[in-house]
């Protein structure tokens, strides 16, 4: 073979692509219902929109963006998530003048130069939404419930909502004084990037994935106890909120996300089907986000959706989930019919039944081991005996039911 994709990009076939779709068009209904319209932002960004807002000390920043020059010698990014670009497109077209809270769902490509393996690619898919201009904690508690009822439409059970608050700017430098004495006598353990961070972000230490830190993070202080009065009553509510909604989740202190853009609330939804890469959404607020970015002071709050770790999991619960295959398939007998089941696919498919035929004027056995294969309900069978009578036998595959329909009524013809 002369030709491969490159490593950790991957193509997406039937029948994989009909739990894509089902997954996208069910997040467009529900993401709808809650009031997200859909945003459309570019692929490729500056380099320094990433930079700034997710931040230089994190994995993403240091070690896994796809950065090239343009051809004029500007720095590109193509998006390695989706929130810097819609709060770039949010400032820049003046959405903050529109009535609050505005809230955008998005969903495409987002590429990170990471070691590939099961549950993480270097082109991967997510949808995620930003809602901003309210910081009430009962947007968070609607996003969370809007998750959960994405979920069960999408007959996923027994996931984790793991849930927490890394507070705001007020509560921060005295959590990470306590962090800095923490690792004090730790520092020379921790991972290299863990020991640069240690100075510059000591909060990214407990992001961290090596063995070694997520040991040596055993017993670290908890955010939660450094809450400024604000913060903890935000927390409060948001929890108490959860609890009224019925939402089962579980409070993770050292949950803090890897994106330092985040304040007070943080979640993400994990599964057991899924080894070791086991988020498949994650989110949180980010209060300060629009303003540093140069736009009016506007709290905000948003997720992401690894779509391939989700279609992962319905695989693993629903694997017959949404196969789409053909609903009649029309097996003819000689030139005539064949000719004859053509127009009547043509009739079915323009009701928007969707009906396969068989090629190459191939025995009726075969025709209908195909129409097997491809998981057909139905099978009508034309041939010199029907064109005369006016009359096709069809047949029910699935419980093996049969009967007659007219060749004039074929096209009213309805599941049963
Ligand atoms: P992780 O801890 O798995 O590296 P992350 O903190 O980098 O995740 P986010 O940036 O918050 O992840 O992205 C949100 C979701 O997107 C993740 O929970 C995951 O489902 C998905 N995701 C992130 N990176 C990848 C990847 N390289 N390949 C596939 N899916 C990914
Ligand atoms: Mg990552």
């Amino acid at each position: 073979m002369k030709y491969s994709a490159l490593k950790g990009v991957h193509d997406i076939l039937p029948p994989d692509i009909y739990i894509w779709q089902k997954a996208e068009s069910t997040a467009k209904e529900i993401f709808s219902a809650y009031g997200f319209q859909e945003i459309r932002v570019p692929i490729i960004e500056s380099t320094d929109i990433f930079v700034r807002s997710i931040g230089e000390t994190t994995d993403i920043v240091e070690k896994e963006m796809y950065t090239f020059p343009d051809r004029a010698d500007r720095s590109i990014t193509l998006r390695p998530e989706g929130t810097a670009p819609v709060v770039r497109s949010y400032i820049e077209n003046h959405l903050y003048n529109l009535p609050s809270p505005q809230k955008f769902f998005y969903s495409g490509p987002m590429f990170r130069y990471e070691r590939p393996q099961k549950g993480r690619f270097r082109q991967f898919y997510q949808i995620g939404v930003e809602a901003f201009g309210a910081a009430e904690p009962k947007l968070d508690a609607e996003i969370i419930s809007m998750l959960k009822l994405f979920l069960e439409r999408l007959r996923i059970k027994e996931l984790k909502f793991e849930v927490n608050s890394i507070g705001c700017e007020k509560c921060r430098p005295d959590y990470k004084k306590a962090l800095v004495s923490f690792f004090s006598a730790k520092v020379a353990d921790l991972c290299p990037d863990c020991n640069r961070r240690y100075i510059n972000n000591p909060l990214r230490i407990l992001d961290c994935k090596s063995s070694a830190c997520t040991e040596l993070r055993k017993g670290s202080p908890k955010i939660t106890d450094y809450l400024c009065k604000d913060c903890q009553s935000h927390f409060e509510e948001f929890l108490s909120l959860l609890n009224i909604l019925h939402i089962t989740y579980n409070v993770n202190p050292s949950m803090v996300r890897g994106l330092d853009y985040y304040t007070r609330t943080t979640f993400e939804i994990t599964s057991e089907h899924l080894g070791s890469q086991k988020t498949v959404v994650a989110g949180g607020r980010y209060d300060r986000l629009v303003e540093e970015f140069g736009g009016p002071a506007t709290p905000a709050i948003g997720f992401a959706i690894g779509m391939e770790r989700l279609v992962e999991i319905i695989k693993n619960v629903n694997p017959e989930f949404c196969i789409l295959s053909p609903k009649v398939f029309i097996a003819a007998i000689g030139s005539k019919a064949s000719t004859e089941g053509l127009l009547i696919a043509e009739k079915l498919r323009s009701k928007g039944m969707q009906a396969e035929l068989g090629y190459d004027n191939v025995s009726l056995k075969s025709q209908l081991r195909r129409a097997d294969k491809l998981g057909s309900n139905y099978v009508f069978i034309i041939g010199d005996d029907e064109l005369q009578s006016g009359m096709i036998k069809w047949k029910n595959l699935k419980d093996g039911s049969q009967g007659e329909i007219g060749i004039r009524d074929a096209a009213e013809f309805r599941e049963l």
